[in-house]
Parts: structure tokens; C-alpha cells; sequence
């Protein structure tokens, strides 16, 4: 796969599918898909330079993408195992500076299949300026609650940053990550970077938005009737995204 220096809009990329244990479809497959994912990431322009990180839980671990590698180059051998007490074996390549962050993910969220952290520019522009998004649009709800808030600033790489990520996804699915950038998570592969695009989307506007004046927030009501209406199109709350 070649990188693009044109940026595509977030939505023309294709969906990631993620072999499911179970399936009969095995780590091998797996570890293509992270690397769809990431090679996915970066094509639609939501991981500058090398940024961003990707991964699927497998076993009570994870399979991650490798520090400082670019994404066209990888291989499947080139994807991390990393354990759930942390340890990688010999003779892999070295894991995303990261992954302290993504095993505390799995951890905390036992639903999540998948994580994916960029990032993106706007949404790294509202985490600089450590603001959440409140719920000036209905779509905010696709993070599972009222706002998609924006975590303490602490370290690349350390436990104290992987304690706030998991705090911070406690009740949602993704939150920005002050001046850092974002982290969403899914059940697979291509739901956690369908939401990441979707923070991306929405941190863009909300900027935009921002440049007008105040914006008209919807009430803790209005919100709860979003949420309520999210549920009822099942656990994958990005359905309604295309139905207006
Ligand atoms: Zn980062």
C-alpha cells in the first residue's frame, strides 16, 4: 500500500472487518486486520506522520502495531503480542510507546475488541485547549454519553496516563486526551475507527461552531433522548449516523 499526501475525507474509508473468536478465523487474520486498520487510519488523514496506534484484543492481551514503523510497511509479523501483565516475547518487534494505555483499555472495558488512538487534528487542537465536546450536536452521544470529555494531561507512555484513559472510558467510548489527541474503542476494528473518525467529525465542527459565537447546547433531556434512541438501534451506536 502506498501513502496518500492528499487528504480523503474521513468517510471514504472502506470498513475494516475484524475476525471474531470463535470464527474459526485465527491470529494470522487478525493481525492483517490491524494492519487494515492502521494503514486505514492513516490513509484518511487522521494520523500525521507516524502518529496513532492501533489494536485488537486477543486472549487476555492485545495484538498492537510496533513503535515507529510507518503503516504502509508493515507485515504481519511486524503486529506486537503483548500479555495482560505486559510482557512481550523475544524476538517480536518493540510495541507501540502506547500500549500501556491500550492494555488498560481491555482491562477496564471488558466489551472492547478494539482500540484505536490518533491524532487528528482537531481533535488534538480542542484537547490543547483542554475542552471536552458538550452536546452541541445529537451525534455527541455516539461515545455513549452527553459530552465526549477530555482527560488530565500526563506523559506519553506512562501508567498515570493509562490510569486516565481507562477513567476516561469508564462511561464512554472515546474521549480526547489534553494535549495528546484521542482514543476511541469498539467492539472490532473498524467500529473503534468509524468513532474515531466520528470525533474527528465532530471536533471539526464543533471548532467551526465555536467561531460563531456561543453555541446552542441541547439539555441533559434532549440528550437523554438521543442516548434513548441510540439503544434502540442496538449496540452499534453509529447506525444512525446515516439516518440524518
Ligand atoms: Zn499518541
Amino acid at each position: 500500500m502506498v501513502t496518500k499526501t492528499s487528504k480523503k475525507k474521513p468517510t471514504a474509508v472502506k470498513p475494516v472487518r475484524q475476525p471474531t473468536r470463535g470464527s474459526g478465523v485465527g491470529e494470522a487474520a487478525l493481525r492483517r486486520a490491524v494492519i487494515e486498520t492502521a494503514q486505514a487510519m492513516s490513509e484518511c488523514g487522521l494520523s500525521p506522520g507516524r502518529s496513532g496506534n492501533v489494536s485488537a484484543r486477543w486472549g487476555d492481551g492485545m495484538l498492537i502495531t510496533p513503535s515507529g514503523m510507518p503503516y504502509y510497511e508493515l507485515m504481519p509479523k511486524d503486529i506486537v503480542h503483548v500479555t495482560a501483565d505486559g510482557a512481550v516475547a523475544q524476538g517480536q518487534r518493540k510495541p507501540s510507546s502506547e500500549w500501556r494505555f491500550h492494555l488498560s483499555a481491555y482491562q477496564r472495558r471488558p466489551d472492547c475488541g478494539a482500540v484505536v488512538h490518533t491524532h487528528s487534528l482537531h481533535a488534538t487542537v480542542l484537547a490543547c485547549a483542554h475542552r471536552r465536546i458538550p452536546a452541541f450536536h445529537y451525534m455527541v452521544a455516539v461515545a455513549g454519553g452527553t459530552d465526549i470529555p477530555c482527560i488530565p494531561y500526563k506523559p506519553f507512555g506512562t501508567m498515570k496516563l493509562a490510569k486516565l484513559v481507562a477513567d476516561g472510558l469508564t462511561e464512554r467510548r472515546a474521549c480526547l486526551m489534553a494535549n495528546h489527541g484521542q482514543i476511541a474503542i469498539g467492539d472490532t476494528l473498524g467500529a473503534a475507527l468509524e468513532l474515531a473518525q466520528e470525533v474527528e467529525v465532530l471536533a471539526e465542527q464543533y471548532v467551526k461552531v465555536r467561531m460563531l459565537g456561543k453555541p446552542r447546547l441541547l439539555s441533559a433531556k434532549q440528550m437523554a433522548d438521543v442516548l434513548k434512541r441510540f439503544a434502540a438501534y442496538g449496540q452499534n451506536a453509529q447506525a444512525p449516523a446515516g439516518k440524518g
